[in-house]
């Protein structure tokens, strides 16, 4: 048996995503520049594209545009808004401590160009306070950027209050919601959104594809110089196939997005249930607002990367945390940012769950965890002097 719990990571493109962009590889390569007929077909389904998205989440075609993934757009909307925000002197910029490394490493740069940046807290449910929010903000605040969902912990932020609050004082709000678009609802207009990130990979679309949404009268500039594409937003010849794909496979999950959800949370469900039985264990964020195929636990006395290579061994593909920070002795930002010490968030381990499990492969996968934890604990030095009293359990 092999299970892929791994979709937060990336997900198997769709068979409407792969049949899309396959035919269209094949038969519109024309440039949507071009003039002529075939570049006017490939203009065609570009901008019928364009529209697709835009209507899943409550945009306007205008409103979107295409980059190459959700790094990009990331990197994009950070900046524009902190060029936007310079010009009138305001140079103060709000975010959370767990963000994804796009933008914190976005604004990590903006702070040696001048920028001032303020870090809110998580808190141990792993959600931001609106009132934290709101306090938080000043006279030169110039952008708010709070991700829709966490990619490790799942968490769903208080996004609507957020951008309510930015609307009143002014404050450009930009959410990170790569993990939300096509699994939870996000409606642009309702959620008070300014600008918003998608990537095409983490709902069964094809990599290096996303899209930045960008309000009406909120000003983009771009990262990329050339051609005028993307109305003079992202120069370069437009990856026509993959947009197209993208949005087929958006459509999809949009169209599916509850049925799956029902799914996916009665197998999380059934997944918390089952590990929080291991002793000293603990689960990593708000048991109910989270994403419905996450599940993101730390076990106490042992190593997340032997827990990984064994659950591999059984055939389970799971992860410790962000794929970014696998192979590096760091523990998860975010499990710090949400007051795990070091040792405990050492023992994470992430399941992300695809629409397709089925409740004998959840069994499958608790047994799994359940044995692995206790070999592991048996022959940990520190589970000893856990054991022994010499340390004390935190959890
Ligand atoms: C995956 C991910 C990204 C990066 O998207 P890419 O398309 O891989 O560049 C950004 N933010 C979050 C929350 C993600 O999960």
């Amino acid at each position: 048996m092999r299970i892929y719990a791994d979709n937060a990571a990336t997900t198997e493109m769709s068979q409407t995503a792969l049949d899309t962009m396959i035919t269209c590889l094949k038969d519109v390569y024309g440039n949507p520049s071009s003039l002529y007929e075939r570049g006017q077909k490939a203009k065609e389904i570009l901008e019928q594209a364009r529209e697709d998205v835009a209507g899943v989440i409550g945009a306007a075609p205008r409103e979107i545009t295409f980059t190459s993934g959700g790094s990009e757009a990331d990197n994009q909307a950070i900046r524009s808004a902190a060029l936007a925000g310079k010009k009138k002197g305001k140079t103060h910029i709000i975010s959370t401590a767990f963000e994804h490394h796009a933008v914190l490493h976005t604004l990590k740069q903006l702070e040696k160009e001048g920028f001032e940046v303020t870090l809110l807290d998580v808190h141990e449910d792993g959600l931001v306070r609106p009132g934290e929010v709101e306090a938080a903000i000043r006279e030169d605040t110039a952008l708010m950027s709070v991700m829709f969902a966490n990619n490790e912990i799942g968490t769903i932020q208080p996004v609507r209050e957020i951008g309510a609050i930015c609307r009143a004082h002014g404050v450009i709000f930009h959410t990170d919601a790569v993990q939300a678009v096509g699994h939870i609802p996000v409606d642009v207009v309702k959620d008070n959104i300014d600008m918003l990130s998608a990537s095409a990979h983490k709902f069964h679309g094809p990599k290096g594809t996303g899209f930045l949404y960008c309000r009406k009268g909120v000003p983009l500039s771009n990262l990329i110089e050339g051609g005028a594409q993307e109305r003079g937003r992202r120069a370069g010849t437009e990856n026509v196939p993959a947009i197209v794909s993208m949005a087929a496979a958006l459509k999809e999950a949009e169209a599916n997005r509850e049925k799956n959800a029902e799914i996916l949370i009665r197998q999380r469900d059934r997944l918390i249930q089952g590990l929080q039985e291991i002793p000293h264990a603990a689960l990593n964020g708000d048991a109910k607002k989270r994403l419905p195929g996450n599940v993101n636990f730390c076990f106490e006395g042992i190593e997340g990367e032997s827990l990984l290579l064994l659950l591999d061994d059984k055939g389970i593909e799971a992860s410790s945390g962000s794929a970014c920070t696998s192979g590096s002795l760091d523990p998860s930002h975010v499990l710090l940012a949400i007051g795990r010490v070091h040792d405990v968030a050492h023992g994470s381990l992430r399941l992300t769950l695809g629409e397709d499990i089925t409740d004998e492969e959840t069994e499958y996968i608790i047994q799994s965890v359940k044995e692995i934890v206790a070999h592991l604990r048996s022959f940990s030095p520190v589970w000893r002097d856990l054991q022994s009293g010499k340390l004390s359990f935190i959890l």
